[in-house]
């Protein structure tokens, strides 16, 4: 039995698709759905962890290219120190989740992590060091 903790980038002509059914029905493999994002005319993300035979998880990964998924290995979270974050708001365009979001009317800055896909691009642009990863 392999397990793998991924993240599936898909253009927004898959997203309609039953990629996972597929995976579990063609491929024998249980997918868990840890976080998602799927927004009708976006790419969408979804991060899962993946459990099989070897073979057989090869073989779903595969399926899963050929459709022109994007596939990244996921080997961490994302923690947000809000005692360190100074509200600046940098890393809000960045975050390609809106995992890292501000409110408009009172410009606080919250992190949603069910939405995150540790994706890492927030940790280099925060210059306060209040994003890092749990490992
Ligand atoms: S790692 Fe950072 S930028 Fe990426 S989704 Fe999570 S919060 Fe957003
Ligand atoms: S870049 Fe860092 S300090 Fe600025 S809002 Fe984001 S988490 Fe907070």
């Amino acid at each position: 039995m392999t397990k793998k903790r991924i993240v599936l980038t898909f253009s927004s002509a898959l997203v309609d698709q039953p990629l996972t059914y597929h995976l579990v029905k063609d491929y024998d493999l249980m997918v868990n759905i840890l976080r998602g994002v799927v927004t009708p005319n976006q790419p969408g993300r979804l991060v899962v962890e993946i459990s099989g035979k070897k073979k057989n998880l090869e073989d779903g990964l595969h399926y899963l290219e050929g459709l022109g998924v994007e596939i990244q290995s996921l080997a961490q979270d994302i923690r947000w120190h809000e005692d360190k974050c100074t509200q600046c708001t940098a890393c809000i365009p960045i975050c390609p989740t809106k995992a890292l979001n501000v409110n408009r009317d009172t410009m606080e800055v919250s992190y949603d992590k069910d939405r995150c896909i540790a994706c890492e691009l927030c940790i280099a642009v925060c210059p306060f060091k209040a994003l890092d990863i749990q490992f």
